[in-house]
């Protein structure tokens, strides 16, 4: 019998991929199916974009590029860091790769040894305890309730850190909440870090540009830039610019580790896609009035979404600050219908009502639902009533 390794035993494979696949095989069967579970825009990826590669195409920009990314796209992103993020990197603490996922994967390759304990603070994007694991190293979940806006508090950093911490990751906007961490708050974790120099801190920032409140973006840098050579701020534009499918992310870093993660990548993937870096470069430093249209449509969805759950009785949904995800707490309605987990309500709404939503169990923190609101209103406004109904007939 095939003995496949206990690395890849060891880990699951993405439940928000799982769940949108199993809502597109119903509704390909026939099935009347709204998925909420996808983590991508539904907008097309804007034109200027798309034009970008298409001459890439023609011009014949179709060949092996450095492992690292085209210096072209290098430049684009080193301005953009400069531009948005106040943080001043070199070429070679740049490192672009296939997609935000790629990035991160590169990232606990190059710096987690066996038994290296990351910290990671729940909910969290799905994809981080499997690499961290993939890596050999240990999760160490850190539960952050709707009561602190989902986010890590230093208190419980502190608690967490031990000698065996080897990094932190930070997430904001999030997903699977949308919360952002202020200034304040990061300037707070920042003081834990500087306390202890053996921990590197993960900044994901891929939902950075997905905002609608005017204020200014801050990371961890912004609070503490003399953290510069022990954090790895990772972005991408997935999520941005409508381009999940392009797959290009990449991080900034100290260049010792950027050039370890780039060694990983060598003897992996090699370099990201010729045309895709091309398309990318046009999206980092185009125009960025392309993003104005998502945005707003991303904020009236919002708030359909925030206030048609909590009209729902048992719901409550905390308004997220960016991101295209709402985390509302369902656990009341676990009881009332009968069901052990979050997973299993979601089997239900989907069964009952064909809306696909992914449980919070998949994020670590359950009794919750993550929906995603990057589809149209009219949609979401027909999710909304089929939930209302299938938890009406609850009582
Ligand atoms: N980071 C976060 C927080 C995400 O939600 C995602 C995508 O879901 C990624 C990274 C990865 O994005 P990409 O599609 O570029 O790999």
């Amino acid at each position: 019998e095939l003995q496949l390794s206990n690395r890849v035993n060891n880990i699951k494979p993405s439940p928000t991929l799982a769940i949108t696949n199993k809502a597109k095989e119903l509704k390909d069967s026939g099935k009347d199916i709204i998925g909420l579970g996808a983590g991508e825009p539904d907008f097309d990826t804007p034109e200027h974009i798309k034009q970008a590669a298409i001459e890439a195409i023609n011009n014949g920009f179709t060949k092996y590029t450095a492992v690292d990314g085209t210096p072209e796209l290098k430049k684009a992103i080193i301005d953009k860091f400069a531009r948005d993020n106040d943080i001043s990197y070199q070429p070679n603490e740049i490192l672009v790769s296939v997609g935000g996922k790629q990035s991160f994967f590169n990232l606990a390759q190059a710096l987690i040894d066996k038994d290296d304990e990351v910290i990671i603070p729940a909910p969290y994007w799905v994809s981080y305890p499997d690499m961290v694991k993939l890596a050999d190293g240990v999760p160490v979940i850190v539960e952050c309730p709707p009561e602190q806006n989902f986010k890590i508090t230093a208190e419980q950093l502190e608690d967490a850190i031990t000698d065996k911490t080897k990094l932190l990751v930070l997430n904001s906007p999030s997903n699977p909440t949308g919360m952002i961490y202020t200034l304040d708050e990061l300037k707070a974790i920042a003081e834990v870090l500087k306390k202890n120099p053996h921990v590197y801190v993960a900044s994901d920032d891929m939902y950075e540009h997905i905002r609608w409140t005017g204020d200014k973006f801050y990371n961890i840098l912004n609070a503490a830039p003399e953290l510069k050579e022990r954090a790895i701020i990772l972005n991408g534009v997935s999520k941005a610019y409508a381009m999940t499918g392009w797959r290009i992310g990449y991080a900034g870093g100290p260049a010792k580790l950027i050039g370890a993660m780039k060694k990983v990548q060598s003897q992996s993937t090699s370099c990201p896609t010729s045309i895709s870096q091309v398309a990318a470069a046009a999206a980092i430093s185009g125009d960025q009035s392309v993003l104005e249209p998502m945005l707003k449509a991303f904020e009236q969805r919002c708030d359909l979404v925030v206030d048609g759950l909590n009209n729902i009785k048992g719901i409550t949904c905390l308004r997220p600050d960016g991101a295209f995800y709402v985390y509302p707490k369902i656990r009341p309605l676990l009881k009332a219908a009968g069901l052990k987990s979050c997973t299993a309500f979601a089997e239900w709404l989907l069964d009952k009502v064909g809306v696909a939503v992914v449980p919070g169990d998949a994020f670590g923190l359950g009794g919750f639902m993550r929906i995603s609101y990057a589809t149209d209103e009219a949609t979401l406004k027909e999710a909304l009533k089929r939930i209302e109904q299938a938890v009406s007939e609850l009582d």
